[in-house]
């Protein structure tokens, strides 16, 4: 049984893709994807201990040990040129780790895989080294799960591509348009947040006026979205 979450980056990864699933704490998503045959191959990596065994624990309970290497490494440093990977799924982190794990394995993406990436937090930063990568996002879903929103980002390398807008970084080019209930709850939360934190600096008298202005363009920049 697989997360609303987990479910939403399964249905990206391609048939008899082989996978590399990074920061992949019992590996439910390669598990899954490996017991209905949708994958010929995959690599499970966990840097921490405890979430390693489990991930070792799920494997070999599942049978799975042919199909799922488990790997104890940093990043994408648990991925090998002779696993031919084509897909990687890095989920379930902050943006900017998943950005410096990706920034940090550049040697492991020659071969120019399908990423397909779950921030939980931080999405700009991740959809920003997509663009100067010349990744190219193909899809993004949004979910509400157990009071919490997920994004979704699938990207293809793809040198040609434009380059998106800034509205499309911090907003995603797909959910700005699709406008979902869970995109349009998530950003007047944002919204409501950052009025809160500017009238709370604002009555102590502290902040510059470049941060106040700064914090009343993105709250403007909200709020343009919210009624486009
Ligand atoms: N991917 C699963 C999911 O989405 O449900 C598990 C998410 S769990 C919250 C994040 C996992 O990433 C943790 O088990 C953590 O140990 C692992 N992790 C963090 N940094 C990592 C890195 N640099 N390399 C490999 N794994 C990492």
């Amino acid at each position: 049984h697989l997360s609303k979450r987990l479910l939403k980056v399964a249905a990206h990864v391609p048939l008899n893709a082989r996978l590399a699933d990074i920061g992949s704490d019992h590996a439910y998503l390669p598990a899954y994807l490996a017991l209905k045959g949708c994958i010929t191959y995959a690599v499970a990596g966990e840097i921490a201990e405890g979430p390693y065994l489990n991930t070792l624990h799920e494997i070999r309970n599942e049978n799975l040990t042919k199909i799922v290497q488990v790997r104890h490494a940093d990043g994408l440093a648990a991925v090998e040129k002779t696993d031919q990977i084509d897909t990687i799924t890095i989920c379930g982190m902050g943006g900017p780790l998943i950005r410096n794990i990706l920034e940090n394995g550049k040697g492991k993406l020659r071969m120019h895989p399908k990423l397909i990436l779950q921030p939980n937090v931080g999405e700009a930063q991740v959809r920003r080294w997509l663009n100067i990568n010349r990744y190219h996002l193909t899809a993004e879903e949004i979910i509400e799960e157990d009071k919490h929103i997920y994004e979704v980002l699938v990207a293809q390398y793809q040198p040609e591509a434009k380059t998106p807008s800034e509205l499309d970084f911090q907003f995603g080019p797909f959910l700005r348009k699709q406008r979902d209930p869970a995109f349009l709850k998530k950003w007047q939360a944002e919204a409501i947040k950052l009025k809160k934190v500017l009238k709370q600096l604002e009555k102590a008298r502290e902040m510059p006026l470049a941060q106040q202005q700064k914090m009343q363009n993105e709250i403007r920049q909200i709020e343009g979205v919210l009624s486009d």
